[in-house]
């Protein structure tokens, strides 16, 4: 395989991933970010993010030599023959894309960029967005072209060396080609398309995963209204190869990075495109009804019997991420839940493994205090809310959780613990889509 000059902008979760697994497939890929304090610490080897493998990836990449860190779009891509842009696409106030990054990135490499160069959009972009970046770019000897990017937070390094796919599109078939072949030690699928269809695919990808899981967190609610159970349902539901057992678990809502953004860009592409979306508009709207469900069910169950049950009442939450193994807040369904539970009066206290021992010191949640031990999260409670599926959740002592808990009872939003062993430890158990166990 030919070893190839690469430059990464932006080093977030895509980008940081990307750049150390392409130097660990032998390339020699420079990242750049704007955040200077990032730069430096990646440069020594310390990895900003909480992610599976990438700090070994990481400090093996700079010890190779075959991986650096500088500062700004413009010092990365002098040498480069291919450029990830791999820069946040967050969505704005008012609901749109924020490209500016994008638009930022170009902007900043134009005149730098090598003739023969090959531009490659990795963020998440509307559907034109390459074609509107190269008249944006105006050099007609640098091609550009799209390669979206599926890795989960939290396996990121594992997705990006074993994706189930990789999509490359562009307008030039050389140019599709020559980012291809920046894959060739990866035994995946490869698909090379137009940039349209590669732009529309990741979108198409992420809102069919909104669409499932509102969809199981509806027939949640329906096992609760007649008395079904939704871990069987979606057992015999997965066991169908037509349907598939991922991303059939009921939860307090979809988050995180993308689902949110994703689903609203889909539905402006296709307001643009004169097409109403309705069946996406439902998954938004049943996402949103998700999170209020929960929110009285948190109230109904560990609230008072007041008008304002949750008022002056303390809960102990367990896991503010928006799902286990990262330690990304970004829309999290737990934050936001956790806000309008502090703003209907309640006073939480929050463990989360990820803020308290991650690489980075705690965002801050507002109305919620984080602690660094779940029995103190505990203590004095009027009950346990669960949010994130941690594994070690399953492991807590429940004996010594009763003894702190003012009332022991605790809504398990995701289904996660076992039931029995709670009841063994007399703490009534409340999940979603299945009887409670008390
Ligand atoms: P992020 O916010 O973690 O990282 C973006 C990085 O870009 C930051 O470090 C920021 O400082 C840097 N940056 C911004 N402007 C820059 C500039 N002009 N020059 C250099 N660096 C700059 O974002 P992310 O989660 O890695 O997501 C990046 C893109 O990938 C988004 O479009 C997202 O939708 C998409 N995506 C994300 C995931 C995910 O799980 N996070 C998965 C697939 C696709």
């Amino acid at each position: 395989m030919r070893r190839h000059n690469i430059a990464v902008i932006g080093t977030g979760y895509v980008g940081l991933t990307a750049g150390a697994c392409l130097a660990s497939l032998g390339h020699r890929v420079v990242c750049a970010d704007v955040d200077p304090a990032k730069v430096e610490r990646l440069s020594r080897g310390e990895v900003t993010i909480r992610e599976e493998s990438l700090p070994e990836l990481v400090r093996a990449g700079l010890d190779s030599g075959l991986l650096t860190f500088v500062l700004g779009a413009g010092e990365a891509v002098r040498e480069a023959d291919t450029v990830f842009s791999c820069v946040g696409t967050p969505m704005s106030q008012d609901g749109d894309l924020d490209m500016t990054a994008v638009d930022a990135v170009i902007d900043e490499i134009r005149d730098r960029l090598r003739p023969g160069c090959v531009l490659v959009t990795k963020s998440t972009v509307p559907v034109g967005t390459a074609a509107r970046l190269t008249r944006r770019l105006g050099r007609p000897d640098v091609q550009v072209a799209s390669n979206p990017e599926f890795l989960r937070e939290g396996t990121s390094v594992h997705d990006f060396l074993h994706p189930d796919r990789v999509v490359v599109g562009a307008e030039s078939r050389e140019a599709a080609e020559h980012v291809a072949a920046l894959y060739a030690k990866l035994d995946a699928p490869m698909m090379i398309t137009d940039a349209a269809s590669a732009e529309l695919i990741k979108y198409a990808a992420n809102c069919f995963l909104a669409v499932k899981l509102s969809y199981v967190n509806v027939i949640a609610e329906l096992c609760e209204r007649v008395g079904a159970d939704i871990g069987q349902v979606t057992t015999a539901l997965g066991m169908d190869h037509r349907i598939g057992g991922a991303f059939l678990r009921p939860g307090p809502g979809w988050g995180g990075s993308c689902l949110p953004k994703d689903t609203r860009a889909m539905l402006r592409t296709a307001e643009s495109a004169d097409i109403d979306f309705r069946l996406l508009r439902a998954a938004i709207d049943a996402n949103v009804h998700q999170r209020e469900r929960i929110t009285d069910k948190i109230a109904r169950v560990c609230g008072t019997d007041s008008a304002a049950p949750l008022d002056g009442v303390r809960l102990g939450v367990l896991g503010l991420t928006f799902k286990a193994g990262t330690d990304d807040l970004r829309d999290s369904p737990a934050t936001a839940i956790a806000q309008e539970l502090s703003r209907l009066g309640a006073e939480l206290v929050a463990y989360d493994p990820a803020l308290s021992t991650g690489s980075h010191p705690p965002e801050p949640v507002p109305g919620v205090t984080i602690v660094d031990d779940p029995y103190q999260a505990a203590k004095g409670a009027a009950g346990l809310v669960l949010f994130t599926e941690w594994p070690e959740f399953r492991d807590l002592d429940w004996g010594r959780m009763a003894a702190v808990l003012d009332r022991a009872v605790i809504v398990d939003t995701r289904n996660h613990l076992d039931p029995e062993a709670l009841r063994a430890a007399r703490i009534a158990w409340h999940g979603v889509g299945v009887r409670p166990v008390v």
